[in-house]
C-alpha cells in the first residue's frame, strides 16, 4: 500500500495524517506528539520521526509505504520551507534560525518533502474539502485563533509568492474605520500595522483592543472583574450563549472579516470564501449568525457575484496536517510516485 503524510509541525506538537492513492485519510482523529522545538532541530526532527512510525502503526501501514510528506510549519520561512532567519516566536532555539526545515526532514526521512506555511496548509484543506482533487476553482481562506491567517488558492493551487509571504492575509489592511460599532478605536498589530485583518479579527484583538473597549459600554459585566487575558478566552461562549457584549465583539469581527471579503472578491473573483479557525469551534447556529454578520460586512455585490457561497472550514484542528498531506498528494500524482 502506497500512502502520503501530513506532519503539521508546531511549536509544541506534531500532528499527522496519512492518506492513500484515493485521496481516502487513513487518521480520523488527531495524532499528536509532542514536538520539543525548544531542545532545537536535532531532537525535535527526532521526535517527527518517532511519530510518523506511531502514526503508520495507528493506520496499519508502514513508515517505507510513505511516498511523499507533505510538512508545514508557522512561518515566517520562505516557499521552499526555509525558516527565517530573524528566528520564529513558535521556534525558540537559536538553531532554528535560517534552518532548512523541509531539505533536513527531507534527508532525515530519506524521502519527498513538500512545504507550506500552516496557514496555507489549512487553506489547501479548506478548499480541497469543498472542491476536492483536481480543482480549478479559487478560494479564500482567512483563519481566525489567537492570530489570523490564511491562503489563497488559485486555480486549485496555493499562491505561495515570490518568497513565501503569498496569502498572508492577516496582515491586510482594512478601512476598519467604517465600522461604526468601533468608531474612533485604533486597532493596532504585532506586526505593526493599524488596522489590519488580525488587529481586529483574532483572540489578541479581543483581549488587547476589542474587550477593553466594549467593556467601557458594559459597566458590571461579569468579564470586567477578571484579568483580560483570561476573560478574552471567554468571550466566544459567551457569545455562542447570546451574551450581548460578547455578541457585539463578533458581530464587529464578522463586520471586518467581511470587509476583507469585499476586497477579495474584487481582487480575485473567487468560487469561495471560507472560515476557519478557533473563531467558529462554536454551535452550527452560532456559525450561521457569524456567516450572516460577515456577508452583512460585504455590503452590495454585483449581481453576478452576489450568490457567492461562504462556508466554515471543516475539521479546524486538523487543517494544517490535512492541508499538508494534499500538497503531498499533489506532488507525488504529478510526479508519478503513485
Ligand atoms: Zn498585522
Amino acid at each position: 500500500m502506497q500512502v502520503v503524510a501530513g506532519v503539521d509541525l508546531g511549536g509544541t506538537n506534531i500532528n499527522y495524517t496519512l492518506v492513500d492513492k484515493e485521496g481516502n485519510f487513513l487518521i480520523e482523529e488527531m495524532c499528536e506528539h509532542p514536538a520539543l522545538t525548544k531542545q532545537g532541530p536535532a531532537v525535535c526532527l527526532k521526535q517527527l520521526e518517532s511519530g510518523l512510525k506511531f502514526a503508520t502503526q495507528q493506520a496499519g501501514v508502514d513508515v517505507a509505504d510513505i511516498v511523499v510528506v507533505g510538512l508545514d510549519t508557522p512561518g515566517p520561512a520562505s516557499s521552499a520551507g526555509v525558516l527565517s532567519s530573524r528566528g520564529s516566536t513558535n521556534f525558540v532555539h537559536p538553531e532554528w534560525k535560517g534552518f532548512d526545515i523541509r531539505e533536513q526532514i527531507a534527508h532525515k526521512l530519506g524521502k519527498p518533502v513538500t512545504y507550506l506555511n500552516d496557514a496555507n496548509a489549512g487553506a489547501l484543506w479548506g478548499h480541497y474539502a469543498i472542491f476536492g482533487a483536481n480543482s480549478r476553482e479559487t478560494s479564500i481562506s482567512i483563519i481566525v485563533g489567537t492570530g489570523a491567517g490564511g491562503g489563497v488558492i488559485v486555480g486549485g493551487k496555493v499562491l505561495k509568492g515570490r518568497v513565501g509571504f503569498g496569502g498572508e492575509l492577516g496582515h491586510v489592511l482594512l478601512p476598519y474605520q467604517s465600522i461604526a460599532e468601533i468608531a474612533g478605536l485604533e486597532p493596532h498589530c504585532n506586526c505593526g500595522r493599524t488596522g489590519d485583518v488580525e488587529s481586529v479579527c483574532s483572540l489578541t484583538a479581543i483581549e488587547r483592543t476589542l474587550l477593553p473597549y466594549f467593556l467601557t459600554k458594559y459597566p458590571g459585566h461579569e468579564l470586567g472583574k477578571m484579568d483580560l487575558h483570561e476573560a478574552a478566552k471567554l468571550v466566544r461562549g459567551l457569545a455562542d450563549e447570546g451574551d450581548a457584549m460578547s455578541r457585539d465583539i463578533f458581530r464587529v469581527q464578522a463586520r471586518a472579516l467581511g470587509m476583507f471579503f469585499d476586497e477579495m472578491v474584487n481582487t480575485f473573483d473567487p468560487d469561495a470564501l471560507i472560515v476557519g479557525g478557533g473563531v467558529l469551534e462554536t454551535s452550527l447556529k452560532f456559525q450561521h449568525w457569524f456567516v450572516v454578520e460577515v456577508r452583512k460586512g460585504m455590503g452590495n455585490q454585483r449581481e453576478e457575484q452576489a450568490d457567492i457561497p461562504i462556508y466554515v472550514m471543516p475539521n479546524g484542528d486538523t487543517a494544517g496536517a490535512r492541508g499538508a498531506a494534499i500538497e503531498a498528494l499533489n506532488l507525488a500524482r504529478q510526479s508519478g510516485l503513485f
